[in-house]
């Protein structure tokens, strides 16, 4: 058995402290999209009885942001898909709402000026979407004081999109960041703050990034990691699992596979930033085969 994170202490509904981060899932909001997208070659005999489709299809989403607040930072992990879809999109993706996250923050102390950094994964609308809002009538970034993160790779997909993935890059989610000076690319893996480092993966898009806090590895602690795109649900743990979205599905098999035996070998725990029912979990190999074992509330 390994030592669990601790729960933080001014928030007894959910949160978890990783080293000296207190981390909190912030639900950005529900919205729904097509099982067979989401699920690629699997048949759909085997896919529905992990997350049962509705009569058009389309299987319920969740967008879950995360908090990390410490060592006087408050960085916060993606922004949801937002307040400025087009009505035709809101439709497409059965979106009704979009939380407001000042009400999110306010319930941890904070307010949108008190975040200090933006860690972008990747720049597909459901990620992003929140970065910025409309003021009159100008999209303008949603967090005045903070640096916005996002690996270079990815940027340069979204400015020059192929043809695949083109509807995912909504040009008002991420150039006012860059017009008003808070953008700042990033070249690879880093040590980005204390105990706080990214991971990069190209298959699901080049230059996705996720984050990893650290617990103490001398006292064997547990880890969060940032799953993303790279394994959107809990459902998306089997190596063969993968979305129809992605760009490079061989790529992201050997990815998944490297990633989730370092997650077993390094005692840390999956964020599942889609995942309507599950927001986090421990996982566990047997017979070769990587399943969840157990669920965690962050
Ligand atoms: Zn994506």
């Amino acid at each position: 058995m390994h030592k669990s994170g601790m729960p933080a202490q001014d928030d007894k509904r959910k949160g978890m402290k990783f080293g000296e981060y207190e981390c909190i899932s912030i639900d950005l909001g529900n919205f729904y999209t097509d099982g067979g997208a989401m699920f690629g070659v699997v048949p759909k005999t085997l896919w529905k009885k992990k997350i049962p489709p509705d009569k058009m299809n389309r299987i319920p989403m969740r967008a879950v942001s995360l908090l990390i607040k410490g060592k006087r930072r408050n960085i916060l992990v993606d922004t949801g898909y937002g307040s400025k879809l087009s009505e035709k999109l809101n439709k497409i993706y059965g979106i009704t709402s979009c939380p407001d996250i000042d009400v999110s923050l306010s319930r941890h102390g904070l307010t949108i000026n008190d975040v200090t950094d933006v860690f972008i994964t990747h720049l597909h609308f459901d990620h992003i979407g929140g970065a910025t809002h409309i003021k009159n009538n100008q999209p303008v970034p949603s967090f005045p004081n903070a640096v916005y993160y996002i690996q270079k790779k990815q940027w340069e997909a979204a400015i020059h999109p192929n043809i695949r993935d083109k509807s995912s890059y909504i040009d008002d989610n991420y150039l006012p960041l860059k017009k008003n000076g808070l953008l700042k690319l990033t070249d690879g893996p880093e040590k980005l703050f204390p105990g706080i480092e990214t991971i990069v993966t190209q298959g699901h898009t080049p230059g996705q990034q996720h984050i990893l806090i650290k617990g103490d590895p001398i006292k064997n602690e547990e880890s969060l990691f940032f799953c993303a795109d790279l394994i959107p649900t809990s459902a998306h743990i089997p190596i063969a699992w993968n979305m129809a979205y992605d760009l490079d599905p061989l790529t992201i098999m050997e990815e998944k596979a490297h990633f989730l035996k370092r997650a077993i070998k390094e005692n840390w725990i999956l964020f599942f930033e889609h995942d309507t029912y599950i927001t986090a979990a421990r996982i566990t190999e047997k017979n070769k085969k990587i399943t969840l074992s157990e669920k965690v509330t962050i």
